[in-house]
């Protein structure tokens, strides 16, 4: 009997399935049938003759306790096509995922995060515990059983590089039986030797972004407190060399704080350190949050920013956090529903300006 109090990872379901007389291509037909949300009965053969007798008596009871993993506590739509989903883990934690626009989903690695960024809700309260590697997959299960699903970026709730081997073990399934192209599957970091060493090793190489936020040394480490001390130019260093390796370029992530990264000062900075790279910057205005001391740029002040990194060479794009009218601030649905108690499907919705967004930021701030 397993202990449901800790998180299941991949590894564990693979010895149980083998322990119900599973052989490679059983298991295979499984986790596909899971990780696509199909019935049980999907696909040419029927189970009961293709599956040994001891796992398909089992079949049932596991893909309800598969379902159990994630399950859908609260859908708050966006009016950009996306959704932010408050996801319930069986011990009872909640997760955030988004489903993007155009088929993609961002999905959480932690409940909690251990980095503290300033600016974001998540990394108020630390980190409460990671997630196994099988609940970052149901939540691309559970998001599967509603829509398509063609793109996983990694920027959700935690830090991936905190929880590496349950992410890169999502990250090999999905980018195999879950059947998503590598580029499509993006792993997010504030930078970590241990990621930027496991990456390239992986059967599976997903594409690179990396939360740069500032190119001044002193200030990511305020805004960031507990990352790695790696400065923006050495983190630099190691995203291109994996880029030039796997062909992807690096997605640089920024999140715009009005007053604190929107100056001059940072455009010269970015200029001098992205310039000649193989990357591609993406400026997402902050989304603001409740209880901080940070606040978003104008979108004409934020346009202008973009439009004068381009004009020095920096492929840039201005992006908003998917779905920001509905407490896009990653942790701000989870926050809420400890607060309030949420247990419906809600609609929620605020006023927003600004063009379509596209992709969350890292963590998604
Ligand atoms: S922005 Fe990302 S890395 Fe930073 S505290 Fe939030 S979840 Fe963690």
């Amino acid at each position: 009997m397993r202990d449901n109090a800790r998180p299941m990872q991949l590894s564990e379901l693979r010895q149980r399935l083998t322990a119900l007389g599973a052989g490679p291509l059983h298991a295979q037909r499984v986790l596909r049938h899971w990780l696509h949300a199909l019935p049980a009965d999907a696909g040419r053969r029927k189970p009961e003759h293709h599956f040994p007798k001891a796992l398909f008596g089992a079949l049932p009871a596991l893909r309800e306790e598969l379902a159990g993993l994630a399950r859908l506590q609260a859908e708050h739509p966006g009016e950009d096509g996306s959704a932010r989903l408050l996801v319930a883990l069986r011990d009872g934690q909640t997760v955030e995922s988004v489903r993007l626009p155009r088929g993609g989903l961002c999905v959480s690695t932690q409940v909690g995060c251990a980095v503290g960024c300033a600016f974001c809700m998540t990394g108020t309260g630390g980190l409460l515990r990671q997630l196994g590697s099988a609940e970052i997959l149901a939540q691309v299960a559970l998001a599967r059983a509603g829509r398509p699903v063609n793109k996983v970026v990694f920027m959700g709730m935690g830090e991936p590089a905190h929880n590496l081997d349950a992410v890169l073990e999502a990250i090999e399934l999905l980018g195999t039986v879950g059947g998503i192209g590598h580029k499509n599957l993006v792993f997010s970091t504030v930078g970590d030797d241990r990621a930027f060493e496991a990456l390239p090793r992986g059967a599976v190489k997903p594409a690179l972004a990396l939360s740069l936020h500032t190119t001044k040394p002193d200030l990511r480490e305020q805004l960031l407190p507990r990352a790695p001390r790696l400065t923006p130019t050495e983190l630099v260093e190691r995203a291109e060399a994996y880029a030039r390796a796997t062909g992807y370029p690096v997605q640089y992530q920024w999140t715009l704080l009005y007053g604190v990264n929107d100056g001059d000062d940072e455009i010269d900075g970015i200029v001098r350190l992205l310039g000649g790279r193989y990357g591609v910057l993406n400026l997402i205005p902050y989304n603001a949050v409740d209880g901080l001391p940070f606040q978003r740029p104008a979108w004409e002040k934020a346009a202008d920013i973009a439009r004068r990194l381009h004009r020095q060479g920096i492929l840039t794009k201005l992006r908003h956090s998917a779905g920001q009218d509905v407490d896009a601030g990653c942790g701000q649905l989870r926050a809420r529903s400890l607060d309030t108690g949420e247990r419906v499907v809600a609609l929620r919705r605020r006023a927003v300006s600004g063009p379509s967004p596209l992709l969350p930021s890292a963590g998604a701030p």
